[in-house]
């Protein structure tokens, strides 16, 4: 996995969405981050690994999009080495992921979907306000959800065409998509079909897929430490403040050490 924003500068991408017009310099520098997403996407695809590419804020996203795309429709020809991320938190997500189905389909090439629910919530409520555009995130939990899962739905309908990587720490949408696979009488180790979760997190939900022949990667942040401190804090925050599932996590630890003191 990687963040586009760790190979070039976000203004340059933000001035690209924005259809501001780059000066010389900046299209060189974008022209550049291009170069460096297709030398990534290149060694995937020689040594059959695949690679994903992270979602980031809704007003840099498109480009970001653009050359996942890019890159899919040249090396995704016989599977999916190339994914792209969905934030089910944004309204619009379930749409552009049947869009990009239809894409997929029309050029012949198979989709590589990161699924995730979206980690820059407060950012966009901000922005959106700032700026007095609608909120681009999803009025509740419960519809982020419902989107996540729907959309895990569609990814396992389509599987002829589609490769998923469920990227969460929620145990029902992990659950769920085992019950889909099932449902569809898909093998637990169908290479079309991922797990993941943040290394030191959700042991609970890796291990037991894991054990039941589910394959799982476990998400290790590498990178400048300035950069990946904010990320690790906004991870951990999530996890204590919304639905609970590090305490979750705590409180199985705690069960299991109690039972094997006796
Ligand atoms: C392997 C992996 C890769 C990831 N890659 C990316 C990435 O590329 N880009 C990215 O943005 N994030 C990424 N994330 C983070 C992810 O988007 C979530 O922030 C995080 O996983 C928490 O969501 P959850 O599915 O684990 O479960 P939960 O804890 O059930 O859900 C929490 C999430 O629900 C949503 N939510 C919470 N409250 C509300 C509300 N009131 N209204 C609407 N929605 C709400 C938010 O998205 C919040 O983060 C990744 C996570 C993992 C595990």
């Amino acid at each position: 996995m990687f963040k586009t924003t760790g190979l070039g500068s976000s203004e340059i991408l933000e001035k690209v969405q924005a259809k501001s017009v780059l000066t010389a310099e900046e299209t060189a520098a974008f022209d550049r981050v291009k170069m460096r997403v297709e030398q990534i996407c290149q060694r995937a695809f020689e040594t059959q690994v695949p690679v994903l590419m992270d979602a980031e804020d809704s007003w840099i996203q498109n480009p970001i999009d653009d050359m996942a795309y890019e890159m899919m429709k040249k090396y995704n020809q016989q599977k999916a080495i190339v994914f792209n991320t969905f934030q089910m938190y944004r309204s619009d997500m379930l749409g552009n992921l049947r869009n990009a189905f239809h894409v997929a389909a029309m050029h012949n090439y198979f989709l590589g979907v990161k699924m995730v629910r979206g980690a820059y919530m407060e950012k966009e409520a901000e922005r959106a306000a700032n700026l007095g555009y609608p909120n681009p995130i999803h009025p509740s939990k419960q519809a982020t959800d419902d989107a996540f899962n729907q959309g895990l739905a569609f990814c396992v309908d389509n599987k002829q065409r589609v490769s998923v990587l469920c990227g969460s720490h929620n145990e029902y949408s992990n659950q769920y998509l085992t019950i889909l696979m099932h449902k569809h009488g898909m093998k637990t180790n169908d290479q079309r079909v991922w797990f993941a979760q943040l290394l030191g997190m959700s042991d609970n939900i890796s291990f037991n897929l894991a054990k039941a022949g589910y394959n799982v990667a476990k998400y290790v942040p590498y990178g400048p430490v300035e950069s990946v401190m904010p990320y690790l804090l906004r991870r951990a925050t999530e996890n204590t403040s919304v639905a609970g599932q590090s305490s979750r996590e705590l409180g199985l630890i705690r069960k299991e050490l109690k039972r094997r003191r006796g």
